[in-house]
């Protein structure tokens, strides 16, 4: 059994991706050929949103939005501590300062009570540890749609207007999940995304996309994609990067568009299959009313993890730990200073927390196979 079945997903796609693989070697475009053009259409017409940027990877997409409001040393973004790295990473490489805010542990997103306390804290002189002082400020946000459901940005949005903050969604593990109909990637003043072969949609490499309704900021994202370029490449008009996103996996995502939403379903219906068997203490994954989570995947929560997840590797059931340690104790970021029991929910969660196998190729038989073995 597999966690994440790409082989099976292949198989279904495997003509029309060798074909649109062919024409790009066919015209040789490699860079910023047509099927990069032609994807970013399509995902902002799926989003819903008026630009999409594609671009390296999903930890490009958080950076250069960071970069286009030129988020640097004294600024202060503030973040969920249960995360991919990436997601932080980004502040601390700007010279930014990343306040962890601790999460709402039915979601495992950002509590956004907690956030707005945090901001008003800091403006207060208030803050969570003693590296922060009074010198820096407040100014973004990074609301994470963890698992694949996306945060409450019903509550964020608000509280990021009030506050003059700039809202950044990352939807890496959110993308093809909504609320309210509303899609994943429109949420925020910018969005981002991965293409990582594991992620909902994934390509075959490293890939990424940024999604704004905002004119201005997405000709700055698109000119800092491409080495701070001006009107022509040779014309630099600010510090930028080598951000682009190959043809090749733009047409592999082209291909897999066309079986996006069907499998995002399917997904879905793994999820109820799990939720309908799955019994006893173990916490099942909560999703509000009017939520859509993607399913990049299904979380499930017990105190006696470790047993658990060795006796189903025992009979041959994959399970992944996302994520076992929260972003303020990483060694990287003992400089800011947090210590255990910091954000008490958020390491709670990391030492419980644990992922059954989720892809759109599982079977019912499968899925209550996993589920009845976990009640057992
Ligand atoms: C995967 C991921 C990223 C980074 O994406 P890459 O394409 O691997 O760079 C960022 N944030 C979250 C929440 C992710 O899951």
């Amino acid at each position: 059994m597999e966690f994440i079945d790409l082989k099976a997903q292949y198989e279904r796609i495997k003509d029309d991706v060798r074909r649109r693989i062919d024409a790009v070697l066919e015209h040789g475009k490699f860079i910023m050929g047509p099927e990069v053009y032609e994807l970013e259409e399509r995902l902002a017409d799926y989003v819903g949103v008026k630009h999409c940027i594609t671009c390296a990877s999903g930890t490009d997409a958080l950076l250069l939005p960071l970069m286009a409001k030129n988020i640097g040393p004294g600024d202060i973004v503030f973040t969920t501590p249960f995360t991919f790295i990436a997601t932080a990473e980004v502040i601390a490489l700007l010279g930014a300062t990343p306040l962890f805010v601790d999460i709402d542990p039915h979601t495992y997103n950002i509590d956004p009570k907690k956030l707005e306390e945090a901001i008003i804290n800091v403006k207060n002189g208030i803050y969570p540890t003693t590296y922060y002082t009074e010198d820096m400020t407040p100014k973004a946000i990074i609301a994470v749609d963890l698992f694949g459901l996306p945060a409450d940005y019903t509550a964020i949005e608000p509280i990021a207007k009030k506050h003059g903050l700039y809202l950044i969604e990352d939807a890496a593990q959110g993308f093809g999940g909504s609320i309210d109909g509303k899609k994943a990637g429109s949420f925020g003043d910018v969005a981002a995304t991965s293409f990582f072969p594991a992620k909902p949609l994934g390509c075959y490499g490293d890939g990424g996309a940024i999604f704004t309704d905002d004119d201005g900021l997405a000709d700055i994202i698109r000119s800092i994609r491409i080495h701070g370029k001006g009107t022509d490449k040779y014309d630099n008009v600010r510090v930028g990067i080598n951000g682009r996103l190959d043809t090749l996996q733009a047409a592999v995502i082209l291909a897999k568009m066309v079986i996006f939403d069907d499998e995002v379903e399917k997904r879905q219906q793994v999820a109820s299959w799990y939720g309908e068997t799955l019994r006893g203490t173990i916490k099942k994954p909560f999703v509000a009313d009017g939520y859509r989570s993607a399913w990049a995947q299904y979380t499930v929560r017990t105190d006696n993890r470790a047993i658990l997840v060795s006796k189903l590797k025992d009979v041959g059931i994959p399970t992944a730990i996302y994520y076992p340690k929260t972003l303020h104790l990483q060694t990287t970021f003992e400089r800011y200073r947090y210590v255990a029991g910091s954000l008490p929910l958020g390491e709670e969660a990391s030492m419980q927390v644990f992922s059954l196998p989720m892809h759109s190729y599982l079977t019912l038989d499968q899925a209550e196979g996993i589920a009845q073995a976990i009640t057992d």
